[in-house]
């Protein structure tokens, strides 16, 4: 570990440098970067064949994840997972051009603070901590893990493997990772792996800014959508048809901030459901009630599947259009007697369905139809395929142009999922993991007399998700059939997963503000500590022996 300090402020300098902006072709530029840092090692000089940059299949960047294993005496491996991507460098403004130069960065940001808050300028002037875009979220992890990789290479009696994973695309869909299983599940059969820990590096958050904090496991990501069909009328005669946003708006007050939608595992809390988009169909002003209706809810829980948050969502759904059209035909009828009309509209029917069940009501309706759809599917690939559409409007055609196929003087209201899915996973629902806590905890206080705190959820939603499945498989993969588009445009490897299904951490060094102009890591932990508290669980997971005596049965 002599000079891996030196190694990593060279690695980071080199990875920062690339600006490998998530979601564009730039993200191609740290190919290059990564095979010069394995081909520079003697290990893959003398092992060709153990590292490689892999294309993902149908990437509408070309993007490839890039991977080197570095074999070691037995079986026994860690894998280490990075993203190489960053978000967008816009709020940078004036300083745009040092974003990915920390040190003119620093220098240009101590001339003129303005844009900084308080504790930013405090951080910028005690001279603690590295500034610019991907510093910590998070190319610094990232430099840890190949510095770490690169000097372990050097031991040539070293015991078990190493395998380091650099992942595209992290802060979009995730499609590196999700590729990168498929490398993974190569490799454990290629070589007979035994895969015993993924370890991420993303950088991490502090209540109590003197102790670290770890976490086994991350907080599931998803998205659901909820579309209501009315029937369109004038506002002059409301009772002769139903508007959509009426029935849509109960769902989202009855669901937003709702608590059962909420997990509680060992003190931790998961995050409140959200409504991130609600909009209707019209694009202008008149004076008839919108067509249609749609809403996205977000929900980032810890254990509770997709099918059983979509089954309260559906029941959401029922209970809330009953109530409102229990308001709507009380109004009608008094309406009706106060006026002494006979008759007014209709007592509409209304059909809660999942996307899967709508689509079974257009395969009823003849073959033919389901054609139609598949061909307008095909379509909307295309358009995803080339940034024409987003794939929350891509949701929205796609299930109205279904409804429309129908065709019925109906309410519907569809439910289902939109991608991305990160699933929750927790070193909780994983047999024999060692207590990493103390394991960690006993070092760190005799190196630095500093405590860690543990997370059983990161819940800063990290390609960790992809370690494991916590979920049924079976029903995940049925449930899956309500999202749109599911493993035409979009897929998780499920089966992959199983197959490489190993227990997870995330070790990375402090780091505040990521996304923001003031992201900074702290320099101790990158260029020190971090490292060494790595090379301390590697050498005890690596090593067969040591691991008994640390092992606890959670
Ligand atoms: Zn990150």
């Amino acid at each position: 570990m002599g000079n891996i300090r030196d190694e990593i402020g060279r690695t980071l300098k080199g990875y920062v440098a690339l600006d490998s902006i998530t979601n564009t072709y730039r993200e191609n530029s740290i190919d290059g970067f990564l095979k010069e840092y394995f081909e520079s090692m003697e290990y893959f000089k003398e092992n060709p064949d153990d590292f490689g940059s892999e294309k993902i299949p149908g990437d509408i960047h070309n993007r490839s994840v890039n991977w080197a294993l570095l074999r070691g005496k037995g079986k026994r491996t860690v894998v280490f997972i990075h993203h190489s991507d960053v978000v967008n460098v816009e709020n940078y403004n004036e300083y745009k051009d040092y974003a990915f130069e920390p040190d003119k960065l620093g220098e240009a940001l101590e001339i003129s603070s303005d844009s900084l808050d308080s504790e930013a300028v405090d951080d910028l002037q005690s001279g603690n901590w590295l500034f610019g875009r991907g510093t910590a979220d998070m190319k610094g992890g990232g430099a840890i893990q190949l510095s770490l990789m690169k000097e372990i290479s050097k031991d040539e009696d070293r015991i078990g493997n190493i395998i380091v994973l650099a992942v595209p695309d992290e802060e979009n869909l995730s499609a590196g990772m999700r590729h990168g299983v498929k490398i993974l599940r190569r490799l454990k059969e290629k070589h007979g792996l035994d895969y015993k820990l993924m370890i991420n590096s993303e950088p991490h958050q502090r209540v109590d800014y003197t102790k670290g904090m770890i976490s086994q496991g991350s907080i599931a990501k998803m998205n659901f959508f909820v579309y209501v069909k009315g029937i369109l009328t004038h506002a002059g005669k409301v009772l002769e048809g139903i508007n959509p946003s009426g029935i849509m708006s109960r769902i989202v007050a009855r669901t937003e901030l709702n608590l059962d939608f909420v997990d509680e595992i060992e003190g931790e809390m998961s995050i409140p459901p959200t409504w991130v988009h609600v909009k209707d169909s019209k694009e202008v002003y008149d004076i008839s009630t919108p067509e249609s209706s749609i809403g996205y809810m977000n929900v980032l829980n810890f254990s509770t599947s997709p099918e059983e948050i979509l089954k309260k969502l559906m029941a959401v759904c029922v209970e809330e259009s009953d109530e409102y059209m229990k308001k709507y035909n009380d109004a009608r009828d008094i309406f009706m007697e106060k006026t002494n009309r006979k008759t007014i509209g209709d007592k509409w029917p209304v059909h809660v369905v999942t996307f899967n069940e709508l689509l079974d009501l257009l395969k009823e309706k003849g073959d033919e139809y389901y054609r139609k759809y598949d061909e307008f599917e095909k379509k909307i690939i295309d358009d995803l395929r080339f940034n024409k559409t987003s794939f929350v409007n891509a949701n929205y055609e796609l299930v109205e142009y279904i409804i429309k196929l129908i065709n019925r003087q109906e309410m519907f209201i569809v439910a289902g999922m939109t991608m991305p899915l990160y699933p929750g996973v927790s070193n909780l629902f994983q047999e024999d993991v060692p207590d990493y806590l103390e394991m960690i905890n006993r070092f760190t206080t005799r190196e630095w007399k500093q405590e860690y705190m543990n997370r059983y959820y990161f819940t800063g939603i990290s390609d960790l998700s992809y370690s494991s499945l916590n979920y049924d498989m079976e029903s995940t993969l049925s449930q899956m059939e309500n999202m749109p588009l599911w493993g035409k445009y979009y897929d998780i490897p499920f089966e992959d997963i199983k197959e490489i299904q190993m227990p997870c951490i995330n070790i990375g060094p402090w780091g505040k503000d990521f996304h923001k102009i003031s992201e900074r890591v702290y320099r101790e932990d990158l260029y020190e500590r971090t490292p060494r508290i790595i090379e301390h669980v590697l050498e005890h997971v690596l090593k067969e022996e040591t691991i008994q005596l640390n092992m606890k049965h959670q």
